[in-house]
């Protein structure tokens, strides 16, 4: 290492030019470009992060010549300021602040006053009092900082000092402390400082140094360590030391310390939000002691403007003027000392998911960044933040200071949902039937296919057992309802209640569920529902956050190659996909249209049937029923392909469990109980998932696939006369061989063609298979003869691929997710290894026998940015997922183009 290794900053200074973040650290770079612009800062110097790595490498000595280079900075800054550092008369006082290239917040401390001394403070003494006690105060600041951070001395006896002279004068807060008051705790402290067997350096230059190599030494510090460790930042960036002319925020109610952003980092408003304290100085207003006011005149506070109103001129001009230069919201750090604005710090602010999307729109419109920059910072979980409804973040924060959280699950489906506990679906529905019910929260230990209508009435659904790709969670992401599963702390019992530690709580009671975040919490927090979801469903996108949602998705239109599908079962789901821009169904799963309550007793009747003629007998009952559906499914999304899956779930799952159940089917279908039960015992099977379903059924009582392509065929006809385009794709689940996928085409097609020729009909209707068994992967080839398209069911390709029940990984996956065995949850995010290299040979192989294949993914993956991002590489013609995921896809596919969001850490 050799040259230059300081680097002077201040109003005008261009010292640096050129250099980076690497060198200077994010808040050197920040002092560095606010100097270049003109805009006030306190000069100073950084000394660059190269210093750090190297003194660091060779065991704590510095390099040869720093010294003097520093020197010769500090010379600098005496003559630019006309003060000296230890002159008693007028003496440089500087603060030394750490900054590494990425933020790392909280790491490393700053040090405030340095280059006060006992001398400093008594000479200054002489002068009127007003100043003297602000430098007493900064006096006292200083020790506390220096004895801490630099003498590695604890807190908590600097901080008792300090309450006990504020009972000894009777007052609240720091900031009404007297001169006096202030020169009994300076003593206090210096006491505290000599017991530990310290002594506190009166020269500056020694503690300039100090506090320099404390900076550097704090960058191997532990917490620093561990807080780069969980971030993936690298260990080699280091940290660059600012050393800053102090500016007083403290001297009198002239002067002022505050923070803003350019824009509001909760809504993405564009004005200019913040906060301060007068007569304050460094962190005063983060640390809480006294309530700061805002800088935006309020009903409470008469903002910045009434008491600075040339500071807050500046500021404000100054917001802007950062935000052009940086074409992104700044968080900015300030201080006013006598009524004169002074800037300490600009970076990029952070923000939550609806500023991002609304910050990024608005910027295009104010032609700061382009659109495709726009769809780089917007990241898909953004968006998905902007559809759920919220819990009001005060009343939170004290239910869970007042021990009401309960447990932390995982967050299935986001959005924040409250009500009364019901501990059956059944229970849910009876209590959601009354008349200006409170809403419900279904509590399940985990919840099944019979559990849709309870599902379907609850404002959200809470488990203790399950993963993120659990039938609870599947469902209630379809459905777009809050949802926590595997809160394993609870222990739910449908007759007993919830129980966790010594607490219980019953059906009835009060509970609140944050499917964003996973809290479940007792009592009933207060939500608000989301804007942008009220103004799509009233076609309304006036509403700015609304408005920035449709045109960043209007944007990755444009851009992404993937088509986006949804996974409808309903009409109703049908209308949510076409409200959130999906261009087709990629997956109708035909068994939740059998739960529902008139059709039940049928597809029992079927399933109990002694013979052929009683089999035919509900089938054609269901038919009607079934076409209705597929009617009102063909019209909530004209002229677009809309995939429908042949019965796929074991028909036990049909039949209800339990004594008191079974009797009461029996009664209803006027058979003996032992005949359900009977039956229940024969359908009963090991190992479900891989047993007597899918095409399998298709196979051994085809008559329910009959059933279901004429209702399907005949639904097209119906829609086709009345002029309007159908598009369906009749899907095969779980082919495993060439030899089901003949047979079962074959039979398809037979029933297809027979009822198009007796409706004098001639409809497009294509048959598929979805690929989710790995054999069927491995065949593709073969199969991709007879088949029209693919579509991956990677959840069941990766429950087979790993051998993991998707059901049961819950007592393990977690496990393995912490020591590191996995990366990631393989039912969230595609494992691209394994199933994503199935997935890419069946495409290739499918491609390669049938030119016209077309290629799709219906499994959970199709919602998960990472995932989309691995299936736009492979090549695959569209994803679906559920609908409140499509407009994730959207844009995750359009970022998979701009070569952004293929996965590792979230920067933002
Ligand atoms: P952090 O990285 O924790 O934000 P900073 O180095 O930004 O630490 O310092 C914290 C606060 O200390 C700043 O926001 C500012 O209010 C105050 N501060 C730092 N340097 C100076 C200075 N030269 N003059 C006045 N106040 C300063
Ligand atoms: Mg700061
Ligand atoms: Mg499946």
């Amino acid at each position: 290492m050799s040259g230059k290794r300081v680097y002077a900053f201040g109003a005008g200074s261009t010292e640096s030019e050129g250099l980076g973040k690497n060198l200077l650290g994010g808040k050197g770079f920040g002092l560095a470009e606010m100097s270049r612009l003109g805009i006030p800062v306190p000069p100073g110097f950084t000394i660059t992060t190269e210093v750090c790595n190297a003194y660091n490498e060779n065991g704590g000595q510095y390099p040869d010549g720093l010294d003097a280079e520093v020197a010769g900075h500090v010379t600098q800054l005496e003559g630019a300021l006309g003060q000296k550092f230890g002159d008693p008369g007028d003496p440089l006082l500087v603060s030394v602040r750490s900054g590494a290239p990425l933020s790392m917040p909280g790491m490393m401390d700053t040090i405030l006053n340095l280059g006060l001394n006992d001398a400093i403070v008594d000479a200054q003494s002489q002068l009127p009092a007003f100043d003297t006690r602000s430098l007493l105060d900064a006096y006292r600041r200083l020790i506390a900082m220096y004895s801490n951070i630099v003498m590695d001395l604890p807190r908590p006896p600097f901080e008792a000092a300090l309450t006990a002279a504020r009972g000894k004068q009777g007052v609240a807060t720091d900031a009404e402390l007297s001169r006096e008051s202030l020169a009994e705790v300076c003593g206090k402290f210096m006491g505290i400082v000599a017991e530990a067997g310290k002594t506190f350096p009166q020269d500056p230059k020694e503690q300039l140094w100090g506090a320099i190599t404390a900076v550097f030494l704090s960058w191997n510090g532990d917490r620093a360590k561990a807080y780069r460790k969980i971030n993936g930042i690298s260990d080699q960036l280091g940290t660059a030391v600012n050393v800053q002319a102090m500016v007083f925020g403290n001297r009198g109610i002239d002067c002022a310390t505050g923070v803003a952003f350019t824009r509001n980092p909760a809504t993405g408003e564009r004005r200019t939000y913040g906060e301060f304290l007068t007569n304050a100085q460094g962190e005063d207003v983060v640390a809480g002691i006294r309530t700061p006011q805002t800088i935006e005149a309020t009903a409470s506070s008469p903002g910045l403007a009434a008491d600075f109103p040339d500071a807050a001129r500046d500021l404000e001009a100054v917001a802007q003027r950062l935000e052009a230069h940086f074409r992104d919201m700044q968080d900015l750090e300030f201080t006013i000392q006598h009524g004169k604005l002074f800037m300490l710090q600009t970076r990029t602010g952070k923000r939550t998911g609806p500023a991002a999307v609304r910050i990024a729109a608005e910027m295009v419109g104010e032609g700061v960044i382009d659109s495709a920059e726009a769809l780089k910072r917007v990241e898909p979980q953004h968006l998905v933040q902007m559809l759920a409804p919220v819990f009001d973040l005060e009343q939170k924060r004290q239910a869970v200071a007042g021990h009401r959280l309960l447990a932390k699950g995982l967050p299935a489906g986001p959005g924040a949902a409250a009500g009364r506990i019901a501990l059956t679906a059944e229970k849910a529905a009876s209590m959601a039937a009354v008349p200006g019910a409170d809403p419900v929260i279904l509590v399940r230990a985990e919840t099944s296919p019979e559990d849709i209508v309870g599902m379907h009435v609850a404002a959200g659904i809470l488990t203790s057992r399950g993963g993120m790709t659990s039938h609870a969670a599947v469902v209630a992401r379809g459905m777009g309802k809050p949802c926590v599963v595997g809160a394993g702390d609870l222990s739910v019992d449908e007759h007993d209640g919830i129980r966790v530690g010594d607490r219980h709580l019953a059906e009835g009671d009060e509970i609140s569920i944050d499917g964003t975040t996973g809290e479940v919490i007792a009592g009933r927090l207060k939500s608000v529902p989301s804007a942008v979801l009220d103004g799509l469903r009233s076609g309304r996108s006036d509403e700015p956050g609304a408005k920035a949602f449709v045109e960043i998705l209007g944007w990755a239109d444009h851009v992404r190659r993937l088509k986006v599908r949804a996974n409808a079962d309903t009409p109703t789901d049908a209308e949510a996909a076409r409200l959130f821009g999906a261009q087709g169904i990629g997956l109708c799963r035909t068994e939740h249209m059998f739960f529902e309550e008139e059709r039940i007793p049928w597809v029992r009747r079927m399933i109990l049937a002694n013979d052929e003629a009683e089999r035919k007998e509900s089938l054609a009952r269901l038919l009607p029923m079934q076409q209705s559906d597929f009617e009102g499914i063909f019209a909530a999304l004209p002229g677009l392909p809309i995939t429908i899956r042949l019965l796929d779930p074991p028909l036990h799952e049909f039949l209800p469990h339990g004594e008191k159940a079974i009797r009461a089917l029996a009664e209803q279908m006027g058979v003996a109980p032992e005949v359900v039960e009977t039956k229940s015992e024969q359908l009963h099977e090991a190992n479900p998932m891989l047993g007597h379903r899918g095409c399998r059924l298709g196979l051994t009582a085809p008559d329910i696939y009959d059933m279901q392509v004429e209702a399907i065929v005949r639904a097209a006809c119906v829609r086709a006369k009345t002029g309007e385009k159908v598009r369906p794709e009749i899907m095969v689940p779980l082919v495993g061989s060439v030899s089901e996928m003949v047979a079962l085409r074959e039979r398809i097609i037979q029933v297809r063609d027979r009822i198009l020729l007796a409706e004098g009909q001639e409809i497009e209707i294509l048959v598929g298979t979805m690929i989710e068994v790995p054999r069927a992967a491995l065949v593709a080839g073969k199969i991709a003869e007879h088949a029209d398209f693919f579509s991956f069911g990677t959840n069941d390709l990766t429950q087979m691929t790993f051998g993991f029940s998707r059901d049961d990984v819950g007592s393990f996956l977690p496990h393995y997710l912490e020591s590191g065995i996995l990366d990631v949850d393989p039912f969230a995010s595609v494992d691209e290894d394994g199933v994503g290299q199935l997935v890419r040979m069946a495409c290739e192989q499918g491609r390669a026998t049938n030119a016209n294949l077309h290629l799709g993914v219906c499994g959970e993956h199709g919602g998960d940015p990472r995932s989309v991002h691995f299936f736009d590489q492979v090549g695959l013609d569209y994803v679906s997922c559920s609908p409140y995921r499509v407009p994730i896809a959207r844009l995750a596919a359009a970022r998979a183009r701009l070569g952004v969001g293929s996965g590792g850490k979230d920067t933002s």
